[in-house]
């Protein structure tokens, strides 16, 4: 029983967040320069030139706002960013500022034209918002000195600073907020062929042999994100070790990945919950977010933010104003005939 429930909730493997596990690894296979930075080629124009003037006027980056799911190279990015300038990065997490007082001890730190990065900034606190506006816009932040009537508010200057904001949702960010952001940058999710840039560029780092079908097998399962493909690459070695002579091949990695029930193009067993309750469940839809995760045991938000992107882009699930549907393609890939009546509806050829 016990087994049971903790391999219910044990980690999955193709998480897009960040383990413990992947923690020192990151740090490793982190590319440090622009050039190293595989993909995301709009984003790199812009933030090339952007980078490029304010070093020529000496001024800070105006303030970035970086969105996309997890894992595909927001903290990253804001690093290349500190060392394309030639300043320090300070990280932190919107959870992490707790009180306005937090935040005001973090800026008042910074040295000139330095990199604040806050990851999942839409969770910053109103309070802690409000400190930001004119940190933002004029550089000064208020402090209230005191309390009841004697409270009196100072004014104080802050040095010139970057802020970078991360969020997987920016739809849930204030419009104030999301209008202080002189730069609003999406990151997409990875094209199979740049995974597998990434995937040999990580065995190299990592003194992993990989052949180059090896790194494509990995990488079309990564569900376009780096993390994902970088802790595959880690898992897949495992099993070349022991089954073959340390080489990853195309066939070992195909063996692995299917022994860690990631199908050949990248769904997990979450993913795949997920499709046969909306087409076992509820006759492919359309069904609520929140009824579909309370079918499957799962949160919404994790079901919004790191399936739904993937399941989307494969073109698996369409969303409709009265919930999610599964797409024509979602039942032949899993195998399930297409409802007579449904096979004319236009939701499920989305
Ligand atoms: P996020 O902040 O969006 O969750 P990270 O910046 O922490 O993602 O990236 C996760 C890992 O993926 C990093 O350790 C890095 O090694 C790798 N990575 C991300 N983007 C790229 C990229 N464009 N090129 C190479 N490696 C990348």
């Amino acid at each position: 029983m016990i087994q049971t429930e903790d391999m219910e909730f044990a980690p999955r493997v193709i998480s897009p967040e960040s383990s413990e596990e992947d923690g020192d690894i990151e740090v490793t296979l982190r590319p440090q320069t622009l050039h190293e930075y595989i993909g995301q080629d709009k984003v790199k124009e812009n933030l090339a030139i952007y980078i490029e003037a304010a070093k020529r006027r000496s001024e800070p980056l105006d303030h970035v706002l970086l969105y996309g799911p997890p894992g595909l190279g927001k903290t990253t990015l804001s690093a290349i960013i500190a060392h394309e300038m030639g300043v320090n990065l300070r990280i932190t997490t919107g959870p992490a500022i707790e009180k306005p007082g937090d935040l005001v001890s973090l800026l008042t730190s910074l040295s000139d034209n330095d990199v604040l990065f806050i990851d999942e900034i839409h969770r910053l606190s109103r309070a802690v918002e409000e400190i930001l506006y004119p940190a933002l816009e004029d550089r000064v932040i208020d402090i209230i000195i005191g309390k009841g009537p004697s409270a009196r508010s100072i004014r104080m200057d802050l040095k010139p600073f970057t802020l970078i904001g991360a969020t997987t949702r920016a739809g849930q960010l204030s419009a104030p907020l999301r209008d202080r952001f002189g730069v609003i940058q999406r990151l997409e999710l990875y094209s199979p062929e740049q995974l597998t840039d990434i995937i040999r560029r990580s065995s190299m780092i990592l003194g992993i042999p990989c052949t180059g079908d090896g790194a494509a097998e990995i990488a079309g399962r990564a569900r376009g994100t780096p993390r994902i493909a970088n802790r595959l690459l880690k898992r897949v070695r495992d099993f070349a070790d022991v089954m073959g002579n340390g080489e990853i091949t195309q066939q070992i990695a195909s063996i692995a990945l299917s022994r860690l029930e990631i199908d050949e193009l990248g769904l997990d067993s979450m993913d795949r919950r997920m499709l046969e309750m909306i087409i076992k469940g509820y006759g492919g839809g359309p069904v609520g977010l929140e009824t579909l995760a309370s079918a499957i045991g799962e949160e919404a938000v994790t079901l919004e933010d790191v399936c739904e992107p993937f399941l989307m882009q494969l073109g698996f699930i369409g969303r409709t104003p009265r919930g999610r549907c599964a797409t024509k393609l979602a039942y032949e890939h899993l195998g399930y005939k297409l409802p007579d009546a449904a096979a004319d509806d236009g939701q499920l050829t989305l």
